[in-house]
């Protein structure tokens, strides 16, 4: 692996046409490849002769990899090195395990890789915490969570590793991400709930108070915590006017069709009086056979 350093010139720098130009204050970039990879990352510094020192140390690390060198005692690990050592020690485990680590440290190594931080050891607590909250593409507190438990059972082997000797655990001090059993795994945000209710008045076969009935629908199923089928047979005795705090509400009381168990919920009023309005004799038949179509 062969490392390039070169100049990235600031707008303004009367040297930006000469990337080999060494003697502004410009910042300092590495490129190499890599696995048929491009790679270019920030060298952390404006120095050309530092520059030249981390990708010879670089360099040197991924010779003593590709060879299988143990590191030598008191030699800075790199990341890259941890993770084919942690990798190792999980190779027993299930494949679907052993995918799932190799997903989250791939994950880790890119952001490494993007932020200048080669050594395990350069990794701080709050690169940890930055790169947790890079994590938009995972929704749910149980996918967080378990990345996070994946990264933390990697450090924690980083840590115990005679080879590794990680002085300290970065994610030790992280927040767990709170998970209860009966958390929805992707709750729906105010802006998903309101574009759900508008919806259904853009429905073309949801004439006369059919798009009322379907909004009650939705209401009861998000305030009642009823499933769909809970909510589509709700009978009108089921909900009763009812006051939590001096403040007139309703109650919707049903047992659940699914687990057999009872729900007992307060609505807010606006809910429990639309649902009664658009209510039939008996039930609210909210969602009977003529609207379910196709
Ligand atoms: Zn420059």
């Amino acid at each position: 692996m062969e490392i390039t350093v070169y100049k990235r010139h600031s707008k303004d720098c009367e040297h930006k046409a000469d990337r080999t130009f060494r003697r502004c204050s410009c910042r300092m970039m590495l490129e190499w490849s890599e696995n048929g990879k491009r790679f270019r990352v920030s060298a952390k510094t404006r120095s050309w002769t530092e520059a030249e020192q981390r990708a010879r140390a670089r360099m040197q690390d991924a010779h003593a990899r590709t060879i299988g060198e143990q590191p030598k005692a008191g030699e800075p690990i790199s990341l890259e090195r941890a993770v084919e050592m942690f990798t190792a020690k999980k190779s027993g485990k299930h494949k679907q395990t052993q995918r799932k680590y190799q997903y989250t440290l791939n994950n880790l190594k890119a952001w490494a890789a993007r932020n200048g931080r080669h050594y395990l050891a350069d990794l701080t607590e709050s690169d940890l915490e930055k790169y947790q909250s890079s994590w938009t593409t995972l929704k749910s507190s149980y996918a967080k969570r378990n990345e996070q438990e994946r990264l933390r059972s990697f450090f924690r082997y980083c840590c115990a590793s005679a080879e590794i000797k990680l002085p300290y655990n970065p994610t030790s001090q992280l927040e767990h991400f709170n998970v209860t059993s009966d958390e929805p795994e992707d709750p729906y945000t105010e802006k998903e709930y309101k574009a759900i209710v508008a919806a259904a008045d853009r429905v073309p076969t949801f004439t006369g108070d059919v798009a009322e009935r379907v909004k009650a629908l939705i209401a009861v199923m998000r305030y009642g915590g009823l499933a769909i089928q809970d909510a589509a047979i709700l009978e009108r005795s089921a909900v009763t006017p009812a006051t939590v705090n001096r403040k007139p509400c309703y109650r919707v009381e049903i047992r659940r069709s699914k687990t057999h168990t009872g729900v007992n919920n307060v609505v807010p009023k606006e809910v429990g009086d639309a649902l009664l309005k658009v209510a039939n004799a008996e039930r609210l038949a909210l969602f009977h056979r003529d609207h379910a179509g196709p």
